[in-house]
């Protein structure tokens, strides 16, 4: 039985101050919830965020990390630095990091290596564009995502995986939970063809536009493990009411 995973990601929104009096007033909201509750943060947001939520039921993730474990990568951050601050998992080829940043499937392989070897869960996101979509290629594209961005796992280390349809994040288009099912459930039998029933225990989310409103049929899905949540997690309410779908 999957354990649901609600995770927040903040993108470039909040301070440090005004990121942490949100999450002091999640945590009372999602004390009994029924999912793991994760918000992932900017950097520069870590610490404070992981301070204040020191004794509740919420994670902190990071949004990207560096494969190397240290050098000379002005700017950079390893996992060991995250998690010597108490952050537990960590957002790996979102896809505006691949659209603006220049991720490809090859480092967040190396990504994803380094982030296990030291602790950290990677949350691995993969999707398709809206041309990809429209063409007929959803379903090979991914494909080559997961076999390429998951080329470091060894099929024992914990590691959450997002499908994220590139078209959906952002737009307020969420994909029907038939069509977010049909994704998943994919991902799930490549997993299992490469290595075998550990797939069934590995989480899979849904990101894309969820709301309080899309969060429920989503979540009938058999193969849905919970989302990934942009703009819904910036605030307290908006994010508890998915949480506690
Ligand atoms: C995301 O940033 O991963 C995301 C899904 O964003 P939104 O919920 O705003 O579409």
């Amino acid at each position: 039985m999957r354990k649901p995973l609600i995770a927040g990601n903040w993108k470039m929104y909040h301070t440090p101050s005004s990121g942490a009096a949100m999450l002091k007033e999640l945590a009372p909201l999602v004390k009994d919830a029924a999912a793991d509750v994760v918000i992932c943060a900017p950097a520069t947001h870590l610490a404070q965020a992981v301070a204040v939520t020191d004794d509740t039921n919420i994670a902190i993730g990071a949004e990207n990390m560096h494969w190397e474990a240290e050098g000379a990568y002005t700017g950079e951050i390893s996992a060991a630095m995250l998690l010597d601050l108490g952050v537990k998992y960590v957002i790996l080829g979102h896809s505006e990091r691949r659209q603006y940043f220049g991720e490809t499937d090859e480092t967040v392989s190396k990504k994803g290596e380094a982030a296990v070897n030291a602790g950290l869960i990677p949350i691995i996101c993969v999707g398709e564009t809206k041309e990809e979509r429209e063409s007929g290629q959803a379903l090979t594209v991914i494909e080559k995502q997961i076999a390429d961005s998951l080329a470091f796992w060894n099929g024992k280390s914990e590691i959450v995986i997002a499908y994220e349809p590139v078209w959906a994040i952002g737009t307020g288009l969420t994909a029907t939970g038939d069509d977010a099912q049909e994704v998943i459930c994919h991902i799930r039998s490549l997993l299992k063809k490469a290595h075998g029933e550990i797939a069934d225990q590995i989480r899979i989310l849904y990101g894309g536009s969820v709301k309080p409103a899309t969060i429920g049929e989503l979540m009938t899905q058999p193969d849905i493990d919970g989302a990934l949540v942009g703009g819904a997690s910036l605030k307290a309410d908006s994010f508890s009411q998915i949480v506690n779908f």
